[in-house]
């Protein structure tokens, strides 16, 4: 697949170009010309590059609801598949996605490492461990760029927390840095040939990373030799000279920033070379030329294309089957136990079986999770609709799944959904929203969707006041609860009536958390016969004064009618429960739980989940548990449920590969790409809170599963662990060449030099033959692990993974290239080495499951990179 446009690209000709601009002109594109699009130069053929979030979907220019785009699965979901060939494929999906939003440069993939379990960024991560991440986020970066996109590796590097995100300095040592953080960033930039990188917020050994000429200038550009655009985190950039100087090519957002005329001044006396502006404005031509913005210079017309007016088109239905297949192939299956008083695992259920679906998720899945990677899906596929249609595809007399919530966790009331609502000015479903100057003269008026709206950076200038109304379906009368989302000065009225006032002025120390974790003003009113219309809704109205300096911004409306009581629903999910064949307890978190900007506090599940999966337990031996979630939960029930399901932030077609797996039509396919622990102290590194700004990576290489081996510690699910619907047995593995020849290895064993070999390039194959002894078709992930033969207390490394597919009763042959880099040991002020006395290389399931003898890796057969 090719993967990098360089030998396409005429760098003379961008050069040229690059002649053809004034300072000013130079200093204009550096840095952003809004949030999201770069300055357009039509007198070189320079469309306006334009730039989108990300990872797990392409939101566009805007943060609007009505603009659909493609919701996949998480970035752990995506590594929980451990296949390559997946995730390439889901890269070329978003890439066909920018494409169709007129997005040149998608800002992913997340290469950050789950460090701590409570990483507000965990979901939008791959996993705990440098080679699986270094592989897949290479795999997604050629998905990606195949498609005529560029992918941003972000955030380079140690950008694995959130708590004081936009300061901290990580304090980390070589060795680590190289083995471990760089390790994803140096596929990216060598294997896969990424276009971009984003430089984080944070600082690694003293200096901010939008500054840090040691690994921008030195390792990035320099050793890598990237030849494509570092741009900073959105607004992380707060020097003039020193970023300019240390390797960063472009600040975003703009069209403000500490460069434009202070870059100009700084060249124009001689602080910063002309030349180092240059090489930023010819990567940034480089990056247009990959992308399709950069036009011949003969062409008739050089006048560069106005930025492509967003589309509000749908994204296509034809890729929804391989969305699905993809979410299942994520499921990771814990536990499949045989219940008491039956034959077989609980999974799959029959279709037949009455099902109880109980739980917050069931009912309202979380499908992303929060922050700047979120997107609107065109629809969201819950478990409840997918489960009452596949029971009724295999018999229309099925009996549709009983559907109970149990429990309310969620921090806010849910918000209202568009066919709740009506825009009173045209009478179609959702609310109308209209924005005011000073003078209370209309600067817009539009028709938005649903009860919980965002805005980041594009609220029409001079708003001094807007509104949001609509007719909302109350369902009758009553005592109803309502809650407002966002800060200001803000009214509420009813009919026309105001029936509440508050004002709410937060100072985030991060914007984010506006549109996040919006404020909720929560009161109630007694609804009667005469506020409702013929259709029980009454007309409800917010007028906002928005917070001035507050650029992200939200504002929407949950509410909650009269109803059962917390204990009444709570005994209504195991009466459910008690009636039913199986029961179906969806359990997990939401997008305020785990989001950018904030890590969270605890592993627990919040509100009464762990409560509500043991008494419902108790009610029916035959329950399954479904976690829905990003990141690790604790599970204390664990051990006592006969089937767990890991079900991660599944995207859009959620439900209907839930469904797809309880009842058997796929099977989960996925491995954990990172440890779950039985408590909270197990973690290796909890809270990743900085002391005086400084946060160290202290416990050096020793992340995930290899700092639990160190300690003795024994988690509740090991790294790779996951089971699926059939059986396996394997043969013994032998150890072949790196080309893959069985002759004996070349003994040569020469040091390489201090760069090393290029990430991917093989040391050895392990082959072994696999036989599916079970009666269905089934796909097993083989994981190799070594450890030096000189260094028996180094806990081992995931050095190679494959994935095999084989009918029932049928025979598949794998085999999985260990990596040369994988193996080696960085020395500081030496490069790479291998260890001299060999690797012990075991084939497993899991990083404590073996499943062949170990075999032994003379360091001198293995030829040099
Ligand atoms: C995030 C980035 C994101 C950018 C633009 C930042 O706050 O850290 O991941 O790409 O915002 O939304």
């Amino acid at each position: 697949m090719p993967t990098n446009g360089a030998s396409d690209i005429d760098e003379t000709d961008l050069r040229y170009r690059v002649g053809r601009l004034t300072l000013e002109q130079k200093v204009a594109l550096v840095t952003g010309a809004d949030f999201w699009t770069l300055n357009a130069v039509p007198e070189i053929g320079l469309d306006a590059l334009v730039l989108s979030d990300g990872p797990n979907g392409v939101r566009g220019r805007r943060w609007d609801e009505r603009d659909h785009a493609l919701l996949l699965p998480c970035a752990s979901a995506l590594a929980a598949t451990w296949d390559a060939a997946a995730v390439r494929e889901a890269g070329r999906l978003f890439g066909a996605e920018a494409r169709r939003r007129g997005v040149h440069v998608l800002l992913a993939p997340t290469l950050n490492l789950h460090r701590t379990p409570l990483g507000g960024r965990h979901f939008e991560n791959f996993s705990e461990d440098p080679l699986l991440t270094a592989e897949l986020g290479a795999a997604y970066i050629e998905g990606v760029q195949f498609e005529g996109v560029a992918a941003t590796a972000k955030h380079y590097v140690a950008n694995d927390s959130e708590t004081e995100r936009m300061s901290y300095d990580a304090s980390v040592a070589e060795p680590t840095l190289r083995e471990v953080y760089l390790a994803p960033f140096e596929a990216a930039v060598r294997r896969a040939g990424a276009w971009a990188v984003m430089a984080a917020y944070n600082g690694v050994n003293g200096a901010p990373m939008t500054q840090n000429e040691k690994l921008l200038g030195g390792v990035l550009k320099g050793e890598w030799g990237f030849d494509g655009v570092v741009m900073s985190d959105w607004s992380a950039t707060h020097s003039t000279e020193a970023s300019a100087l240390a390797g960063l090519d472009l600040v975003m957002p703009g069209p403000r920033g500490p460069w434009g005329e202070a870059l100009a001044a700084a060249v124009e006396a001689g602080r910063v070379g002309i030349e180092v502006v240059d090489d930023k404005v010819l990567r940034l031509l480089r990056l247009a030329a990959r992308t399709g913005a950069l036009r011949p210079l003969d062409s008739p017309s050089r006048a560069a294309a106005p930025v492509a007016e967003d589309t509000l088109a749908p994204p296509p239905e034809s890729v929804r089957p391989a969305i699905r297949e993809l979410t299942a192939r994520s499921f990771v299956l814990l536990a499949n136990r045989v219940p008491t008083g039956s034959a077989a695992p609980l999974l799959p259920l029959p279709s037949t079986a009455r099902i109880a679906l109980i739980g917050e998720n069931a009912v309202k899945p979380t499908p992303q999770g929060g922050g700047s990677a979120q997107v609107s899906p065109p629809h969201m596929v819950t478990p409840a609709y997918a489960l009452a249609e596949a029971l009724a595809a295999v018999s229309p007399e099925a009996a549709p799944p009983t559907v109970h919530r149990g429990v309310r966790y969620r921090r806010t009331l849910d918000p209202f959904e568009p066919a709740e609502l009506t825009d009173p000015v045209d009478g179609l479903p959702g609310a109308r929203v209209e924005f005011f100057d000073a003078a209370d003269r209309p600067l817009l008026s539009e028709r938005r969707g649903g009860g919980r709206l965002l805005w980041l950076g594009d609220v029409p200038a001079g708003t001094a006041r807007m509104s949001w109304r609509s007719r909302v379906r109350l369902g009758g009368p009553g005592r109803h609860s309502f809650g407002v989302l966002g800060a200001g000065r803000t009214r509420v009225l009813l009919n026309g009536s105001e029936v509440h006032r508050y004002e709410a002025s937060v100072d985030p120390a991060d914007q984010v958390d506006l549109i996040t974790t919006p404020v909720e003003e929560r009161f109630e009113l007694a609804i009667t016969e005469a506020d409702l219309g013929a259709d029980a809704s009454a007309e409800l109205t917010l007028v906002r004064e928005p917070v001035e300096g507050h650029v992200l911004f939200s504002i929407g409306l949950g509410h909650a009618g009269p109803g059962p009581s917390a204990e009444e629903e709570f005994a209504a999910a195991v009466a459910a429960a008690r009636a039913a064949d199986a029961a179906v307890v969806v359990v997990g978190t939401d997008d305020e739980t785990e989001t950018e900007g904030r890590d969270r506090t605890g592993l627990g599940l919040p509100g009464r989940q762990d409560e509500l999966v043991s008494a419902v337990l108790a009610a029916n031996p035959r329950t399954v548990v479904v976690v829905n979630a990003g990141g690790p939960v604790l599970m204390p029930w664990a051990q006592e449920v006969p089937a767990l399901l890991w079900t991660w932030f599944g995207g859009q077609e959620y439900g209907a590969a839930l469904a797809d797996v309880l009842l058997g039509a796929a099977e989960p396919g996925g491995r954990l790409p990172t440890t779950l622990p039985v408590e909270e102290h197990d973690a290796p590194v909890l809270h990743a809170r900085p002391v005086a700004g400084r946060l160290d990576y202290g416990e050096g290489t020793e992340i995930g599963y290899r700092a639990y081996a160190a300690r003795g510690t024994e988690p509740l699910f090991w790294f790779g662990h996951g089971l699926g619907y059939t059986t396996w047995a394997f043969e013994e593995a032998v150890l072949v060449s790196a080309d893959g020849g069985t002759e004996d290895l070349a003994a040569i064993g020469a040091d390489p030099d201090a760069l090393g070999a290029e990430p991917g390039t093989l040391a050895a194959h392990v082959r072994l033959r696999l036989h599916n002894t079970g009666d269905r078709a089934g796909r097993e992930v083989i994981q190799v692990y070594a450890r030096p033969v000189g260094g028996p207390d180094e806990p081992a490394r995931l050095v190679g993974f494959a994935s095999v597919h084989a009918e029932a009763g049928g025979f598949a042959d794998a085999e999985i290239g260990v990596a040369w880099r994988s193996l080696a040991r960085y020395l500081p002020g030496v490069g790479w080495r291998l260890d001299p006395e060999g690797y012990t290389l075991t084939v497993a399931r899991s990083a404590a499951e073996t499943v062949a003898p170990a075999l032994v890796l003379d360091t001198a057969r293995v030829p040099p990179p």
